[in-house]
């Protein structure tokens, strides 16, 4: 059977500074990387997970970043590891999942017409036997009933490289369901943001740092096996196994890849079952997240408020780095998403990377289910940008209750102005973005002014007096709003 080593074999899809595209190999991939600019999957989460996978090798190789090459052998002991196919070891992937999804198969068969069917049952965190169309979340299986196009299940299959991508895919991104299925290592939603250089080789570079190179569990040394305990580095983290899986039969003849269209021998099935669990906890509300994680992107942040008498008897609160936010759902309300854009600056700008520009990237969902997946481009911030749109989000936030307190009925919520200004938001985002973040905030100032005044006309009604009025009114409060944000500034 043919081993499809991933060291070799070619499947990370990049795009050179010429503009052409090609599959490469793990050790290819590092002795190209000056020559590559980015990782060119379609979908943002593989691009996330292959540059976390790509650096976790590198600190499973090479440890802190030293002087030398990326240069990785691909003849060495360690080959066998990254074998997607074969007998023995293979890459993330655990045999013991195949055994239990044919002993369910048995049991399944014996006891159809059984009416203890219920009793004969394997424990639902075995593994069991699924179309391998659940390796990559957006492909249209039968059961995914939002999708205009479906498939049916065991009859297409994926090329091994396409199944190679739904592997390390799981590392960065799963989410949680069945109760039985744990969510990826940082939730089911996060959103990564990773600094951002001109070539793959500076990409890496920029993110290849002596922090959180602690050299734990790889998981693609021993996919499945128990969940490392908290103390994890970047290794074991960019390589979190969230679920068991192992590929089933390869095709012998080539047919179209249902995912990339190519025509490769397939795979039709694998076995599937929950794997690590989040050593990590939350309470309440609060989200399981690895705190040392370079890349999640974190809002909110505390610091640490002295103990007032009150609460000294009990302990002082802590300072937190914030929670993992992610993007918003496709169906939630514009202004919703384009905030989200800005806590986004807003939180590059807060950790202040490098000067560098940031992806930002990660799944959208609503519950278990992903709905989308988006990456945006974070300009490159100076270092008091946080400061200053600081300073915008706080005009931002009070905008709603200020035009609801310039209509007549200041009582009353006034649906209208609140989906007019949502209406708005998004391009007053974009120009608040590109005035917030390179120049001082006084064109920022004058973009608020023209924003208020267009939902204002387009809600008021009654005499031109009337709206003359709620003009004025409005303009006053806004000045109001702006001085007081002003006075609040550290
Ligand atoms: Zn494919």
């Amino acid at each position: 059977m043919d081993d499809f080593n991933l060291l070799t074999a070619k499947w990370i899809p990049v795009l050179f500074n010429d503009g052409t595209t090609e599959r490469l190999g793990i050790t290819e991939t590092f002795l190209q990387a000056g020559r590559i600019r980015e990782i060119a999957a379609s979908n943002p989460m593989d691009r996330v997970a292959l540059i976390r996978f790509l650096l976790a090798l590198l600190y499973w190789c090479k440890g802190n970043p030293a002087d030398g090459s990326f240069a990785i052998s691909d003849e060495n002991e360690n080959k066998t590891y990254f074998n997607l196919l074969g007998d023995g070891r293979r890459f993330m992937q655990d045999e013991d999942v195949w055994k239990e999804a044919t002993i369910r198969a048995e049991e399944k068969a014996k006891h159809r017409d059984s009416p203890d069917d219920e009793k004969t049952k394997t424990p639902r965190d075995k593994g069991t036997f699924r179309p391998v169309g659940d390796l990559l979340q957006e492909f249209p299986v039968d059961s995914k009933v939002i999708h205009f196009r479906h498939v049916q299940n065991y009859k297409y299959g994926l090329c091994r490289a396409c199944c190679a991508m739904g592997l390390v895919r799981f590392c960065a991104f799963a989410s949680a369901y069945a109760q039985v299925f744990p969510a990826g290592l940082n939730g089911p939603t996060p959103a990564y943001a990773i600094p951002t250089g001109s070539t793959l080789q500076e990409t890496l570079r920029l993110n290849w740092s002596g922090s959180g190179a602690t050299i734990g569990l790889a998981g693609f040394c021993d996919g499945g096996k128990a969940a490392p305990a908290k103390d994890i580095g970047a290794v074991t983290a960019f390589t979190w196994q969230p679920r068991r899986i192992w590929l089933g039969e390869l095709g012998d003849k080539p047919e179209a890849c249902a995912y990339c269209g190519k025509p490769e021998r397939i795979i039709r099935r694998i076995a599937f079952g929950p794997g690590w669990k989040s050593p990590f906890t939350g309470s309440g509300k609060e989200k399981k997240f690895w705190p040392g994680d370079p890349h999640l992107l974190l809002a909110g942040a505390r610091k640490a408020k002295k103990p007032t008498r009150k609460s000294s008897q009990n302990k002082a609160p802590e300072k937190t780095n914030g929670q993992p936010i992610g993007f918003p759902p496709p169906n939630l309300r514009v202004g919703i998403h384009a905030s989200f854009w800005r806590t986004a600056a807003k939180v590059a700008a807060d950790n202040a990377k490098c000067g560098k520009s940031l992806q930002v990237m990660g799944p959208a969902a609503n519950k278990a289910l992903y709905q989308d997946s988006t990456a945006i481009t974070v300009p490159a911030v100076t270092h008091d940008a946080a400061q200053r749109l600081g300073y915008l989000d706080n005009i931002r936030a009070a905008l709603p209750g200020m035009l609801q307190k310039t209509t007549v009925n200041p009582q009353r919520r006034h649906p209208n102005r609140f989906a007019a200004l949502d209406a708005f938001s998004a391009s007053l985002e974009s120009k608040l973005n590109a005035h917030g973040i390179q120049s001082p905030s006084e064109a920022s100032a004058n973009e608020f002014a023209k924003a208020v005044r267009r939902v204002v006309l387009a809600t008021t009604g009654g005499s031109p007096l009337h709206r003359r009025q709620s003009l004025e009114d409005a303009d006053r409060a806004l000045q109001e709003t702006m001085e007081k944000a002003k006075a609040q500034q550290p």
